[in-house]
This record gives structure tokens, C-alpha cells and sequence, in this order.
């Protein structure tokens, strides 16, 4: 399924086959999940797209071949390919542990064409093993929704009480990993949506209600993954004195002007930017000791459009997949 024009569906066909160069991995793609990120790409909000694109950023596959110079990638092992899909590996950011914000960064199913399809071409650098517990449909959201709800977590510090605002795909992984840490997790979805609330307390949250509703009590942090610029000052006023509000999106509506006392108190809020494969590390080792479980809405691959649809409507129970039918 390929982006010719932001702004536009999808159009089902493919893009010539590339074959892998040295360093690069040649896979079958079994699964992709669908990330709210890809929404942002395909609807334009994000501007820096390859065109035309393939999209998609969680992958899943198999190794079909290598280029030169790869080792540790047997034909058929399975591997995850993410976000982050290639860094300048020199600059101070790459030197620094700081990969994800190294300014060459290129990015799978953004700049490079990702997993929206049924063989995907990746940097081997950037793949990892996947925990064999997962089948594929299920490993998929552990790429990017895990990983950077991952990253999301760790900044949030390591408060008891987490409010998590938009209960998605990265959201529920979130809810576990914190419950296992010991965690209380307070979640705010949209005004009327019980859904998503009766989903957030199956996921374990001691509370959940509409997020213009203050929390039943301050909360220590605060993790925002709706793209929603005006979640942030109620945010800021549900943390308690020195608490910290998370961003945890790539892209978000602007933030209302709010008043400094929301702020003051030495309240912090940060963002979160891509992951690096230090995170992935950490996470897929600590997902099967939760055990983190996938909530999981599969499509098929032709179907990305409504898959999409779905995501922007508010309309999914955890992450969709897009399978490609098997060959
Ligand atoms: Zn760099
Ligand atoms: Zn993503």
C-alpha cells in the first residue's frame, strides 16, 4: 500500500522490489502494526515524507536474504524492524546514547519504505530478535507503541501515581508494565468515551474518567499520548508540585497559552522523541516478564485505508494489524 499524496488514501500497489545492499536485511513482511504516527505521515502533518511511501513502522518478518557484511540473520530468523531505521552513528547526539535525536536520522516507513507491505528492505543494525512468546500479529505492537511507551515511561520517573491520557495502542502496553512496577495508573480518555474507560480498567487502571475531570487525587506524572495540545495544561494541573508531564507523541495540535501557577512548583513538562535501540533492548527483555499482552484488531494488508480510518475515529480496542495474506 503506498502514500503518493499526503492528504489521500493509500493506493494499493507496490513499489519495484529493491534488493538488499550491504548491511541490509531483505524480509517477508507477516505483520505491521498501525501507529498513530502513520496517521500523522499519510494525513500530511508531518512534512518530511519520502514520496511515494510505503508506511508502517512496526514490523514484523522473516529473513529472506542479506547483503554483505550481515551476520546473526539466518534466512527465516524472525525480526522487528522499527521506527528508528538508520543514525549518522558520529555526531554528538549518536556519541552521546542520544541516537533518537541525532539530526540524520532516518526513519522506517517515513523516509525509508516500511512495513505496509509484503517484503520489507531494513538495516540490519536496527532489527532485533523478537520474544518467542509473541506470535506475529501479537509482537507487532511491542515495536513502537511498546517501545516508545517505554521510553515515555522511564522519563515520567518513578512516581506511584501515573495519569495516562489517550488510552491506545501505547497506552495499554504502558498499563502493564507500570501495574507490574507497582504503579497506580489514572486514565483519561474522551469525554463520553466508556469504551475506552471500561478498557483502561480492564487494563488494570485504579481509575478512569474524562480528561477535563480533575483526578481523585495529584497525580505524581503524567503521560499525554493523545495527539492533543490542550490535554497538556490539564495535565500540568492534575501532577502534584514537582511532577512531570510527558508528551509522548511525535506530533500534537498547539498547546493553549495557561496560566504560570500551573506551571509553578517546579512542575516539568518534556517530550519524547523516537526510541533508541537501547530501548528496544530494554523492553523486549522486560514485555515477557510482565507479560505485557497485546490487544490486538487485525486487517488485511489491502484494508489499510479502513484500518486507518479506524485509528482516526477513536474506533480501536489496542492496535491494529495489517497481515499480508500468506504466499
Ligand atoms: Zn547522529
Ligand atoms: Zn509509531
Amino acid at each position: 500500500m503506498v502514500l503518493d499524496k499526503p492528504g489521500q488514501p493509500l493506493v494499493a500497489r507496490t513499489l519495484p522490489d529493491r534488493q538488499p545492499a550491504a548491511g541490509e536485511i531483505l524480509a517477508r513482511v507477516t505483520a505491521c502494526a498501525v501507529c498513530r504516527t502513520d496517521l500523522h505521515v499519510v494525513d500530511g502533518e508531518l512534512p518530511e515524507a519520502k514520496l511515494p511511501l510505503i508506511p508502517g513502522h512496526e514490523i514484523v518478518a522473516r529473513v529472506l536474504a542479506c547483503g554483505p557484511g550481515v551476520r546473526g540473520f539466518p534466512e527465516g530468523m524472525r525480526i522487528g524492524v522499527p521506527w528508528l531505521g538508520w543514525t549518522c552513528g558520529t555526531c554528538s547526539h549518536c556519541l552521546a546514547g542520544r541516537e533518537n535525536l541525532c539530526s540524520e536520522a532516518r526513519f522506517t516507513g517515513y523516509q525509508i519504505d516500511g512495513g505496509y507491505a509484503d517484503r520489507v528492505v531494513a538495516d540490519a543494525r536496527f532489527c532485533f530478535a523478537l520474544p518467542d512468546q509473541y506470535d506475529d500479529l501479537h509482537a507487532a505492537p511491542l515495536l513502537c507503541a511498546g517501545l516508545i511507551g517505554w521510553r515515555s515511561l522511564v522519563k515520567a520517573g518513578d512516581g506511584r501515581r501515573l495519569g495516562i491520557y489517550g488510552f491506545g495502542a501505547a497506552a495499554h502496553i504502558v498499563a502493564q508494565v507500570a501495574r507490574w512496577q507497582g504503579r497506580q495508573i489514572y486514565a483519561f480518555t474522551r469525554t463520553g468515551d466508556e469504551e475506552a474507560q471500561r478498557f483502561a480498567r480492564d487494563m488494570g487502571a485504579v481509575w478512569s474518567g474524562p480528561s477535563t475531570s480533575p483526578p481523585p487525587e495529584p497525580l505524581d506524572a503524567a503521560i499525554v499520548f493523545a495527539p492533543v495540545g490542550f490535554l497538556v495544561p490539564l495535565a500540568l494541573k492534575a501532577v502534584r508540585p514537582g511532577g512531570r508531564v510527558v508528551c509522548g507523541g511525535i506530533h500534537m495540535s498547539d498547546i493553549p497559552s495557561f496560566p504560570y501557577e500551573i506551571l509553578w512548583g517546579e512542575r516539568e513538562i518534556v517530550s519524547v522523541a523516537n526510541l533508541t535501540r537501547r530501548d528496544a533492548e530494554e523492553f523486549l527483555r522486560i514485555a515477557p516478564q510482565v507479560p505485557v499482552r497485546t490487544e490486538i484488531e487485525p486487517f488485511a494488508l489491502a484494508d489499510a485505508n479502513l484500518a486507518l480510518d479506524a485509528l482516526r475515529a477513536g474506533k480501536l480496542r489496542g492496535a491494529a494489524i495489517l497481515a499480508p495474506s500468506p504466499s
